[in-house]
C-alpha cells in the first residue's frame, strides 16, 4: 500500500467508493459493540470471586488494635490494609489513608475540601481566590477534567510528551501564576497513552518553584501494577523526591483496587506526607464515621501480601494482553503504511491512544457510532472535551471479547480510512 497523501484525487475517490461499500456492509450487520470505557471483562472479574467467600460468620472479624471491623470507626482504615497499600505505593503506613470504594471520589473530595477549607500549606481556602486553575497534561483522563469543570476550576492544557508532561510549559506557568493550584498526573501507564513519567519529569515536578505555596500534584497512580508484559515500567518515588526537594507536602497519591478486584466494590487509597495525612484525617472525620472496613479486610485476607496482588495482576495480564495484541495487529495490518494514523503501544494500563490526521477524530467516532461501534467521545481526553487538533481517540480493548474486538477494530479502521480520505479530498479542493 502507498501513503494516501500520494494518491491522486481520482484514486482517492475510487478508494472511498470501495471503503464505503465495506462500511455499508458493516452497517447492515446492526452491530452493537462498545470500546468506550476501560472496564474489566467478566473473565477478569471472575478472578476475584474468592473475595466474596473469604469472610464468613465463622471468621474472626477482629483486627489489629482490637478493632471489630463490623462496627463504626477507624477513619483512615484498618492497619492491615494500610500496610498492604503502603507496600503497593512504596510508602510508610503512616502516610496512608485507606478509604471507601473509589479513588475518584477521594480526588474529588480532596479538591472540594481544598476549595472550602484549603490544604495544609494554604493561607486561605481556594474558593477565596478569584480564580483557581489546574494544569491538565493531555491527552488525559476525562473524569479528572470533569471534576475541574464541575467545580469551576479553569483548566490549562499541557502537552504530553513521550516521557510525561511538557515540563518547560509546566515550570513556566507555575512559577508565575499563584492561582495555579494543582496538576493532574497519571504517572504510570497513563490514561490514555500508556506513558510512564521519566525520572527527570518526577524530579522537575518535585523541585519546581511554584508561585502558589499550596500547589498540589494529584498523582493518580491508578495503573501502578497493571503491567501487560514482564517488562515493568519503573516510576521514580514522588513522595520521597518531594521530601528531598524540600516540598514534602506537595503531592497527594491516589490508587484503588477497582481494576484489580471489582470496580465499584474495590478499596481506594491515598498517600501523602504525614502532615497532609493528619490534616485530611481531621477533615474526613466530618464526612464519615469510618470506611467499609469489612471490604478492606476482605481484600487483606484475599491477597495477604503485595506478592499476592502481583500474582493476581499477572492473571489479569494473561486475559487482556491478547486483546491489546489483537488491536495493535489490526491497526498495523490496516493502517501502518497509509500514513494517516499513529498509535501507542502500551506496556501496561487499560488503553491504546490513537491519533488520526488532524481534524478527523470527530468524524471517525461518528462514523463508527453509526456502524454500531461506540468509542469514547472524540475530544474527551482534553479539557472541556475539546481536542485542539481533533485527532485523539481512546481505545479501550479490555471489555469486548476477542471476536467482538476484531469486528470493532475492522469497523474502526474502515472509518479512519474514510475520514482521512474525506479530509484529503477537502483539502485538495
Ligand atoms: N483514575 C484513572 C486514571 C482511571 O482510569 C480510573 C478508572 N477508569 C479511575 C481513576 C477510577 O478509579 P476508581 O474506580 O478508584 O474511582
Amino acid at each position: 500500500m502507498v501513503q494516501y497523501s500520494q494518491f491522486t484525487h481520482e484514486q482517492l475517490r475510487a478508494l472511498k467508493d470501495e471503503l464505503e461499500k465495506k462500511y455499508e456492509k458493516f452497517k447492515a450487520e446492526k452491530l452493537s459493540l462498545d470500546m468506550s470505557r476501560g472496564k474489566p471483562a467478566p473473565a477478569q472479574l471472575d478472578l476475584s470471586l474468592g473475595l466474596l467467600d473469604i469472610l464468613n460468620s465463622s471468621e474472626t472479624l477482629k483486627v489489629e488494635e482490637n478493632i471489630d471491623v463490623r462496627n463504626y470507626g477507624v477513619i483512615d482504615g484498618i492497619q492491615e490494609a494500610k500496610k498492604l497499600f503502603a507496600d503497593l505505593l512504596h510508602v510508610d503506613p503512616k502516610q496512608v489513608i485507606v478509604g471507601g470504594n473509589s479513588s475518584l471520589t477521594m480526588m474529588h473530595d480532596t479538591i472540594t475540601r481544598a476549595l472550602l477549607h484549603g490544604v495544609v500549606d494554604s493561607i486561605e481556602p481556594w474558593h477565596k481566590l478569584e480564580k483557581v486553575k489546574f494544569l491538565c497534561p493531555s491527552p488525559g483522563y476525562d473524569r479528572h477534567f470533569a471534576i475541574c469543570e464541575s467545580l469551576n476550576i479553569e483548566m490549562i492544557t499541557i502537552d504530553m510528551l513521550s516521557d510525561g508532561p511538557n515540563m518547560n510549559q509546566v515550570e513556566e506557568l507555575v512559577s508565575k501564576d499563584p492561582s495555579i493550584k494543582g496538576i493532574w498526573c497519571v504517572p504510570k501507564y497513563s490514561n490514555p497513552e500508556g506513558t510512564t513519567y521519566s525520572d527527570e519529569v518526577v524530579d522537575r515536578l518535585a523541585n519546581m518553584k511554584t508561585k502558589a505555596p499550596d500547589f498540589k500534584i494529584f498523582w493518580d497512580d491508578a495503573y501502578t501494577i497493571h503491567h501487560l508484559t514482564d517488562e515493568h515500567a519503573q516510576l521514580k518515588d514522588i513522595l520521597e523526591t518531594c521530601q528531598k526537594a524540600g516540598n514534602p507536602n506537595r503531592v497527594f497519591i491516589f490508587a484503588s483496587t477497582s481494576k484489580i478486584t471489582f470496580p465499584g466494590s474495590g478499596v481506594a487509597v491515598m498517600a501523602a506526607s504525614e502532615d497532609n495525612i493528619q490534616f485530611v484525617k481531621q477533615q474526613l472525620a466530618f464526612q464519615s464515621i469510618g470506611p467499609d472496613k469489612l471490604n478492606q479486610l476482605r481484600h487483606v485476607r484475599y491477597f495477604q501480601t503485595i506478592d499476592g496482588i502481583h500474582h493476581h495482576m499477572k492473571r489479569h495480564a494473561e486475559l487482556i494482553k491478547p486483546k491489546f495484541d489483537l488491536v495493535l495487529q489490526i491497526l498495523q495490518t490496516n493502517l501502518a503504511t497509509l500514513d494517516i494514523a499513529t498509535w501507542s503501544k502500551p506496556k501496561g494500563g487499560y488503553f491504546i491512544s490513537l491519533n488520526t490526521m488532524d481534524g478527523c477524530a470527530k468524524n471517525v467516532v461518528q462514523l463508527a457510532k453509526e456502524a454500531g461501534v461506540t468509542l469514547t467521545n472524540a475530544g474527551a481526553t482534553f479539557p472541556y472535551g475539546k481536542d485542539p487538533n481533533d485527532r485523539n481517540i481512546r481505545i479501550a480493548p479490555t471489555y469486548p471479547t476477542l471476536s467482538e474486538l476484531e469486528t470493532a477494530m475492522d469497523v474502526l479502521c474502515v472509518c479512519i480510512q474514510i475520514a482521512s480520505i474525506n479530509k484529503l479530498l477537502q483539502s485538495s479542493k
